[in-house]
This record gives C-alpha cells, sequence and structure tokens, in this order.
C-alpha cells in the first residue's frame, strides 16, 4: 500500500460536493483503520523478523507464512537492512554446521 493508494482511498470515502460530516470523519478513520490493517509495522515486523529469518534459511516458506513481512521488507529500508543482516548470520552459521 503505497501513498497514493491510501490518498485516492481516502478522496473515495468523501463525497467532495458536501462540508465534512461527522460520518465523513467516521469514514476516514476507518478507512485509516483498514490501512493499518492491511500493512505490518517497523515494530511489528522486527517482533517477526527472526523467525521469517529461520524459516527462509530451514524451510523456504517464509514468503508464504507470512506475506505481510516479505511486504514490509520490500517497503521498508530500515527493516529490510535488517532481515539481510540477519539473514547473512543465519546463512554463514547453517553452512558452519554441516
Ligand atoms: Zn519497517
Amino acid at each position: 500500500m503505497n501513498i497514493r493508494a491510501i490518498i485516492q482511498k481516502i478522496k473515495k470515502s468523501f463525497n467532495p460536493h458536501e462540508e465534512l460530516s461527522n460520518e465523513a470523519v467516521l469514514g476516514f478513520l476507518h478507512v485509516l483503520e483498514s490501512v493499518q490493517e492491511e500493512g505490518c509495522s517497523c515494530d511489528e515486523v522486527f517482533t517477526k523478523i527472526d523467525e521469517y529469518v529461520e524459516r527462509e534459511v530451514d524451510k523456504k516458506d517464509a514468503e508464504d507464512l507470512m506475506p505481510l513481512v516479505r511486504e514490509h521488507l520490500d517497503l521498508c529500508p530500515d527493516c529490510c537492512e535488517e532481515y539481510e543482516a540477519l539473514l547473512d548470520v543465519l546463512e554463514k552459521t547453517s553452512k558452519d554446521q554441516k
């Protein structure tokens, strides 16, 4: 979900010819809620990233199990950096064990 799509969604929830009513404000809040539900926050991703990387290295099914984390990693350079660092460490340790 990018910013442009969010703005489109918000615009669609308003009737531009009317004054902002309570209903419109509620609709706006609803849109914001649904946007938040669709993606992960950085905090959420940080709590799941260990598990994600372990699955990625171990069974290669991380993307299927946690698509929202994958989506967030694609969008967020900070979390992606963390993910790549962890992946690097895990791949090295799993090679050492073999
Ligand atoms: Zn992030």
